[in-house]
């Protein structure tokens, strides 16, 4: 050899061991390309690679998950509810405990994808829900953390993976609850990016998910305009909009359970859950009854008319909801009304108001709670139609009379119905039945589950299988 020879050789050595070292340096993931990502297009593809992989594990990995996100996600239930208040300025943090523990306590898992099987002369034919790929969850900021977990264990549960879009103003804790999902995931079953989303939410993000072509389908969790516009994605939408419950009692209800109730469910988290009692509908005959048992349970009427009207400036401007008093508590309100607040703060206001008004006819999400006398029974279900306008979300009604209740079930034909207890009953809050913060009202799925975030599969097996 040469001595030309010999120095093309030792370049092209020298050339394939850097290339291989290039090749090494990059190839490693780093901490910025797990579960948060600078754009859209990459946490999607890894999202998408992360879903191939874990359809490849056996259904017992998904359990695993699942209870490992139950376990240590509860150490974390304090500072999610501490953050989410601090954050969005919404809500309160006892009840952003609750919430948050009811999402990771009763949100169904595996067990919720139900395998049907027909058989016959001809054999046999099974019905199973599989996985979609990867999920689009847009999440809003009334219920940010509680939204992420209670969607991270029904979509994973159903064997996808998940691109969320957090809203804006609840982006921090957001993005730290999905690293924080991921990283247990990952530590459970070596899957890194099953759970994605960008480290700059933003309403333009969002629009870039919704056309990326590696999203299988969108679960958007907000208010009409935003469910709307997943709508016009042509992308199959399971859209939870926007609800304004009524809540009808009539002359036959249990008076001071009635009262207890409606206190509780409208002064949760400062109103702003969807299911919330947004507008009460009392026949005349019970009203009075009603409100004093309603003040004896934290409740407090306004009624002198200058501050009936000072409310009702501060709530509303133009006929619209004041957005910055949303979330606020009872004695904030107040003050922004410019009205003293009492020694004892109160759990909910309540105002007497016609029909017409826009705080009965706007989902206001605030701890302000109309109250309009009916004459009778019929009237109120009439109002109580009108209040809820079609939009097949939640109502809430309390009677000892069942075919009363029957009838307004049916006509209501709203997604969630509660009889003679608190709107939160409705999502399982010290009733029966399972958690879910996602309602899909416009859509039709209701309350959704893992089996929501499925596709429903058919496999036929000819002439066997049948041991009748
Ligand atoms: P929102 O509609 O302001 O935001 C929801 C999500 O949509 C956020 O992630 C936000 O970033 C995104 N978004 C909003 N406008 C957008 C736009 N123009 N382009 C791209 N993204 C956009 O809702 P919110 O204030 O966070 O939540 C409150 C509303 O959501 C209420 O109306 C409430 O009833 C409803 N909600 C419904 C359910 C349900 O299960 N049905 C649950 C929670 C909240």
């Amino acid at each position: 050899m040469n001595n030309t020879e010999l120095e093309t050789l030792i370049r092209t050595i020298l050339t394939e061991k850097l290339e291989n070292q290039t090749e090494t340096t990059t190839a490693p993931v780093s901490p910025n390309q797990v579960a948060i990502f600078a754009d859209v297009d990459s946490a999607i593809k890894a999202a998408h690679d992360a879903y191939h992989r874990y359809h490849e594990l056996p259904l017992k990995c998904r359990s695993a998950i699942l209870d490992t996100l139950r376990r240590e996600l509860d150490q974390d239930i304090a500072y999610l509810a501490e953050e989410g208040v601090r954050e969005t300025g919404m809500g309160n943090v006892a009840h952003k405990v609750l919430k948050n523990r009811l999402a990771l306590e009763k949100t169904p898992g595996i067990e919720d994808l139900t395998t049907t099987a027909l058989t016959g002369d001809d054999g046999m034919v099974l019905f199973e829900y599989s996985p979609y790929g990867v999920i689009g969850s847009i999440t809003p900021s009334t219920n940010p953390t509680e939204t992420i977990i209670n969607n991270s264990i029904s979509m994973l549960a159903a064997g996808n993976a998940i691109y969320f879009s957090p809203h804006p103003g609840a982006k921090a804790l957001s993005i730290w609850l999905i690293k924080r999902i991921e990283n247990l995931i990952y530590k459970t079953c070596g899957i890194h990016n099953l759970v994605v989303t960008v480290s700059q939410p933003s309403f333009e993000n969002t629009q870039i998910m919704m056309q990326h072509p590696n999203i299988a389908v969108l679960a958007v969790t907000g208010g009409p305009g935003i469910v709307d516009m997943a709508l016009r994605s042509g992308k199959k939408t399971i859209g939870a909009g926007a609800g304004n419950p009524p809540c009808l009692v009539d002359e036959t209800a249990e008076i001071v359970k009635a009262a207890q109730d409606v206190v509780s469910g409208a002064s949760l988290d400062n109103n702003i859950p969807c299911i919330a009692e947004k507008a009460l509908i009392v026949v005349e005959q019970v009203a009075n009854d009603l409100i004093a048992q309603m003040i004896d349970f934290g409740a407090l009427l306004i009624q002198e008319p200058a501050q009936v009207q000072a409310l009702k400036s501060a709530c509303l401007s133009d006929g619209k909801i004041n957005k910055n008093l949303i979330g606020k508590s009872p004695a904030a309100i107040l003050e922004a009304a410019g009205i003293p607040v009492p020694g004892k703060e109160p759990k909910l206001l309540i105002v007497e108001t016609m029909q017409d008004d826009p705080l009965v006819m706007h989902e206001q999400l605030m701890p302000v709670l109309p109250v309009v006398r009916v004459r009778d029974f019929e009237q109120g279900v009439t109002v109580a139609l009108e209040v809820e306008g079609g939009l097949h979300h939640t109502a809430i009604m309390h009677s000892q009379n069942v075919s009363r209740l029957n009838k307004v079930a049916q006509l209501m034909q709203t997604s969630i119905f509660v009889k003679n207890g608190p709107s939160y009953a409705g999502i399982g809050f010290g009733a029966e039945g399972f958690c879910t913060f996602t309602i899909a009202t416009p859509t039709g799925e209701g309350t959704t589950s893992a089996r929501t975030f499925c596709r429903l599969r058919r496999c036929t097996l000819t002439n066997g299988f049948s041991i009748r």
